[in-house]
């Protein structure tokens, strides 16, 4: 973990639960929320006024999962970014790989819904990572250093932007990237963030980690050095996983 930055836990519930099972499960991670790492949940989008109730007076902090480019208009059945501040949320997930995989969403898009979020006051967490043939095929670095050239908008840094790496081939596999590969790569993001932002603001940028976190694993994570975190799916959805990787960060 970077010295003096806060790991931050992000639990990405995706499209699971009811809105009764949303509501427990946020009632059970801000009941046990302690004093080390940062934890956040990103519900679906019905759910995130009654998570945020739920959330009320705790220090768990509401993301959601995405958020439209425009400010408003005829985008039927997209959110703008400011609807989900007004709800409550302050981080949104951006450019994850279901998103770019189901949605077609280019770097572009997802760059311009960077910017959309930063303008509303929402922080982005911004979703970067190869596929398995990628990685085989020697592109990890590559693919890395070309998506976050083209997904995040000027400022990011500065706006307290945080980047997740997570590779596909990890993503609800099981397969967790050992923490050699991971904090190789963290390293190259965090060098490529300065050249972006000074290198006094790059060190303090998030890079949190995500594919098959679960409380066994976080430790070993967390121990390298440019890991500020996770991005958590599938064990995000039990409190007592969630809480025992923010644990092994805190
Ligand atoms: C994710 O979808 O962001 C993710 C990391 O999922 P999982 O933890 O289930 O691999």
């Amino acid at each position: 973990m970077t010295p003096g930055v806060q790991p931050l836990i992000a639990g990405n519930w995706k499209m699971h639960g009811t809105l009764a099972e949303a509501k427990a499960l946020a009632g059970a991670v801000a009941a046990g929320a302690g004093a080390g790492a940062g934890l956040l949940v990103a519900p679906p989008f019905p759910f995130l006024p009654a998570v945020a109730a739920a959330l009320a007076g705790s220090p768990v902090a509401l993301g959601a999962q995405d958020c439209h480019a425009a400010p408003k208009g005829a985008h039927t059945g997209d959110v703008a970014a400011a609807m989900l501040r007004e709800v409550g949320a302050t981080h949104v997930i951006l450019g994850h790989s279901e998103r770019r995989a189901d949605h077609g969403e280019t770097d572009a898009v997802v760059q311009a819904k960077a910017a959309a979020a930063m303008a509303a006051g929402l922080i982005p967490i911004v979703c970067v990572g190869e596929s398995e043939a990628q990685r085989l095929a020697g592109e990890a670095e590559a693919v890395v250093r070309g998506q976050l050239a083209g997904s995040l908008p000027p400022a990011f840094a500065a706006a307290g932007g945080i980047i997740a790496y997570e590779p596909v081939w990890a993503i609800g596999t099981g397969k967790v990237a050992t923490p050699q590969q991971a904090q190789e790569v963290h390293a190259l993001i965090r060098a490529l963030l300065g050249s972006l932002a000074s290198a006094a603001v790059a060190g303090k940028i998030r890079i949190q980690y995500g594919g098959s976190v679960k409380p066994d694993n976080a430790a070993d994570l967390a121990a390298q050095p440019d890991i500020d975190g996770a991005l958590v799916g599938g064990a995000s959805l039990k409190a007592d996983d969630f809480l025992g990787i923010a644990k092994a960060f805190g």
